[in-house]
């Protein structure tokens, strides 16, 4: 059995076809708790980081010591292959 392999080129490009997982903000505390382990508290997703900033305060008034976060964004990407010249 012979088998024969050509080499396909691709490149990664945003996932915006329908039926793509949306492009998501949320806030994760990165505040250490009192022995030293990170909190790890998340806000909800949302679509833009401006619904998920209300968490960090809410955060905060709950945790007064908790004041550094980090925005995590989830933004789908597919590879697209590249037609040969
Ligand atoms: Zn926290």
């Amino acid at each position: 059995m012979t088998r024969t392999y050509r080499l396909v080129r691709h490149r990664l490009a945003p996932h915006r076809d329908e039926g793509a997982p949306p492009l998501t903000h949320r806030f994760r505390c990165t505040a250490l708790d009192g022995d030293g382990t990170k909190c790890g508290a998340e806000s909800a997703a949302f679509g833009n980081a401006g619904d998920a900033q209300p968490w960090t305060f809410s955060h905060l008034r709950d945790h007064p010591g908790h004041t550094t976060f980090l925005e995590v964004i989830e933004r789908p990407w597919v590879p697209l292959r590249e037609e040969r010249p």
